[in-house]
């Protein structure tokens, strides 16, 4: 051992006083190969596993306990407290472990190499059933009083748990006594799950086809839907000033510019059949004259019209 060697009290004949002590005369540091990088800040130490791990180059698991030399750095320091990173070979394989000191959990950290068997929960907390210690063990052998009052506690415990237990027990019952009929239910769910991938690769192999592509397709989201309507509107483009004029002039003209309040389509174009009818008649003119006055169809039926256009108008009129 290293750390021994430098403590020996052995001066050799040839040894100088005013070299200083023994390691300065013979060259040598006091903790000999164990510090024989220490020129970078390196010693190497016994570093011992702190938990259970994984090593990520060969997975094999390494237990707490497990004992390596490692070159121990310090990194910084957590308000006076140094931290310190310890930097071991796998025994199993060629990776490095590295581990270092987190003061403030009063913890190891894995920095890199490995992964931590997770196992820091507390048991009782997600009610598992956790063995009695020896100690508890112990005094039930001992104490009779002890063991009276931890029988009553296991009782109560009992107690408060049974109708969950029941609950348990009946929903268990009522899914699995009838297995034919479960069973039979899900086959179905199966078929129809079945049906529908089935479904989507003819889909798939149609789209493939008709685009002449050779790649896997993923199935298709609701937001891939969004988007693709978002850029074909993208893509469409939008009216101008000059446009949106004329759409706007077009409106105005299709629209009859006669009040609303009397006017309907049904009796537009019943006039305008009857002025087309009798354009041959001999009191064109007038009729032509009323017309390209646009007056309501209502106000033709003056006195001044001759009777029979009089009689005509007058007749759709009262009907409504
Ligand atoms: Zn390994």
């Amino acid at each position: 051992m290293g750390e021994r060697k430098g403590t020996n009290k052995y001066y050799p004949p040839d040894y100088d006083p005013k070299a200083g002590g023994l390691n300065k005369f013979l060259g040598t540091h006091a903790l000999r190969e164990r510090a024989r990088k220490i020129h970078l800040g390196i010693i190497i130490v016994r570093f011992e596993m702190p938990y259970n791990i994984w090593c990520e180059g060969c997975n094999n698991h390494i237990g707490m306990g497990v004992r390596y030399n490692a070159e121990k750095t310090k990194i910084g320091m957590y308000y006076t407290t140094p931290l310190y990173q310890f930097k071991m070979k796998c025994h199993l394989c060629d990776n490095h472990i590295v581990i270092k000191t987190d003061p403030g959990n009063l913890e190891y950290v894995i920095v890199s190499g490995a992964r931590r068997q997770e196992n820091r929960w507390d048991p009782t907390q997600n009610e598992q059933i956790v063995p009695e210690t020896k100690e508890t063990q112990k005094r039930m052998f001992d104490d009779s009083m002890f063991k009276l009052e931890h029988g009553s506690e296991d009782k109560s415990s009992y107690e408060s748990a049974k109708p969950r237990l029941i609950q348990l027990f009946n929903r268990n019952e009522s899914n699995w006594s009838d297995d034919y009929s479960a069973n039979q239910r899900l086959r179905q769910i199966f078929r129809k799950q079945n049906y529908d991938v089935k479904q989507a690769v003819s889909q798939d192999n149609v789209l493939l086809k008709k685009s002449s592509l050779d790649i896997p397709l993923l199935a298709e989201t609701e937001e891939d839907k969004k988007m693709a309507s978002l850029l074909s509107l993208k893509l469409k483009p939008s009216k101008d000033i000059t446009e949106n004029t004329e759409s706007l002039r077009r409106k105005i003209i299709s629209t009859s510019s006669l009040p609303t309040s009397n006017f309907s389509i049904a009796k537009e174009i019943k006039a305008v059949k009857f002025l087309s009818s009798c354009t041959t008649k001999k009191d064109l003119g007038i009729v032509k004259r009323s017309h390209c006055a646009s007056t309501p169809p209502e106000t033709s039926k003056k006195p001044k019209l001759s009777n029979s256009l009089v009689g005509d108008y007058g007749s759709d009129s009262e009907s409504d």
